[in-house]
């Protein structure tokens, strides 16, 4: 059941799949993939912790940062030398191939972590989400200062919204990195007082708290990184786990390899001009599903038309020469079709190239759950946003207010209300404009989320339940 039997074409049988597949993982050397998520309020130190967490795993070299440390300075931004090799990263981004979510990857012990959104951007909320999307997990950065908690995190600050975001779009797991501990002079009454403020929280939206670790940090120093503190700094957690640790100690997700192809295409590029206009397509995006290879033969939705996949590449294979062409479920990268009777305008962000016996559902009608967050009025029947689903955006509107639910119980509180307020959870039907491709979550969970955006402003995040 490695190959879905209508799509595999050629000499691509369920055999030759799985032989990939199996050489795939020899090549990733045990290391199972995981997609981890930034998150926390802006000047958390998110920037010069990934950067310094980077640097110390050997991803950017000493040169590299000694040159930035010269050019902050006279720039009149001393320390800031970590946080600019992340954006330097983001210059490349722009300059290089367009993709989706800019990645970069660290390696620990267990993990490949691709970190997704990386920080750096002041408008924060809207590149989270589109890295929430696609995560596993979250890297939750808490600045330990002084004051500054408490303003992050009491007044209006983004990291309670972010944290509702993250679990609203299905994380389970958080990794809390305390960070700035320098600056609270590695108090363990501070640690406590935040752990423990935080964590009340992020059981009342719904993380499992034997799912949520905690750990004291300066990304500055550089301190409990990847190397345990000593006992003369903080003797109250002198070789207690890393953040690397407890970033090793993450649950990957499952790899739906046998699952039926799901490729989500982000973004599009036609080769078409200057080539003879053969309607050459490369599709950028992510398998969440299955796998492809040359030869297969996929379902373009909601478009409905059948292609011919002629070359892959996949994010993959810098850590698995050794799989040949294909790309598998959990990698990002690209599929090239092209020949006759391919139209490329039929391609676009939010289509999925999916398998042909088993096609990806397309819908414009569903019943969804929704947290609700910043909405300035009780929403009712009838009104109006746009939903978001990873690379796509289309109008929606609420049709039917079906159940109020507890959110952290799950349990039903009222049915049909009238109204739902904000930080509530609702089960509503909603109608979209246009059929997109979506899924149960319980069945994909890249397919089963989405978000819910009123005038620039996210007004929930959502989970599909049935369409
Ligand atoms: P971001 O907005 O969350 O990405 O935060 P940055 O990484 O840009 O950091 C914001 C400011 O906090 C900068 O001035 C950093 O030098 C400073 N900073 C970051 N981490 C630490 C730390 O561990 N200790 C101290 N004392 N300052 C830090």
């Amino acid at each position: 059941n490695g190959a879905d039997p209508d799509s595999a074409g050629g000499d691509s049988t369920e055999a030759s799949a799985t032989e990939a597949y199996k050489r795939y993982c020899a090549g990733l050397g045990d290391r199972a993939m995981i997609n981890l998520v930034i998150i926390g309020h802006v000047d958390a130190g998110k920037s010069t912790l990934i950067g310094h967490l980077l640097y110390l795993l050997g991803a950017v070299s000493q040169k590299v940062i000694h040159r930035y440390e010269q050019e902050c300075r006279k720039a009149g931004k001393p320390s800031f030398q970590f946080a600019w090799v992340l954006d330097e990263s983001e210059e490349e981004r722009q300059r290089g191939v367009t993709m989706d979510v800019a990645r970069s990857q660290l390696s620990t012990p267990h993990r490949l972590v691709n970190l997704l959104d990386c920080p750096g951007h002041k408008d924060f909320i809207p590149n989270m989400i589109s890295g929430a999307m696609a995560a596993d997990a979250a890297l939750l950065v808490i600045n330990a200062t002084r004051g500054e908690f408490e303003s992050g995190f009491d007044q209006g600050g983004q990291t309670r919204e972010h944290a509702l975001l993250a679990r609203g779009l299905g994380i389970g797991q958080l990794v809390v990195a305390i960070n700035k501990m320098d600056t609270a002079k590695w108090s363990e009454t501070r640690f406590a007082e935040i752990r423990d403020k935080l964590g009340v929280y992020l059981k009342s939206v719904g993380f499992k708290p034997d799912c949520v670790s905690y750990c004291p940090v300066s990304g500055l120093e550089g301190a409990n990184l990847n190397k345990p503190l000593s006992a003369e700094l903080c003797p109250w957690y002198a070789s207690g786990p890393t953040l690397v640790d407890l970033i090793d100690r993450l649950t990957p997700p499952p790899r739906s390899v046998d699952k039926p192809l799901r490729f989500y295409i982000s973004e599009v590029s036609t080769g078409g001009r200057g080539t003879g206009g053969s309607g050459a397509v490369t599709c950028f995006g992510n398998a969440l599903s299955g796998y492809a290879a040359p030869g297969h033969k996929l379902l373009l939705l909601p478009a409905n038309q059948r292609i011919t996949v002629k070359a892959v590449t996949s994010s993959g294979q810098d850590a698995s020469a050794a799989a040949g062409p294909a790309i598998f479920a959990g990698d990002s990268g690209t599929i090239s079709v092209s020949g006759g009777g391919v139209d490329p305008a039929h391609f676009g962000p939010g289509s999925v190239l999916s398998s042909v016996t088993m096609p990806c559902p397309c819908t414009n009608r569903l019943r969804a759950k929704l947290l609700l967050i910043n909405v300035s009025q009780p929403v009712t029947k009838g009104y109006q946003a746009i939903f978001h689903q990873q690379a796509v955006s289309v109008p929606v509107t609420i049709i039917r207010l079906l159940a109020q639910i507890n959110k952290s119980t799950g349990q039903l509180e009222r049915r049909h209300p009238r109204y739902i307020l904000s930080n509530c959870c609702a089960e509503v039907e909603l109608q979209l404009d246009r059929p997109l491709c979506l899924d149960v979550y319980t069945n994909s969970r890249e397919l089963g989320k989405f978000m819910l955006r009123d005038r620039g402003v996210t007004v929930a995040a959502g989970t599909v339940l049935c369409y």
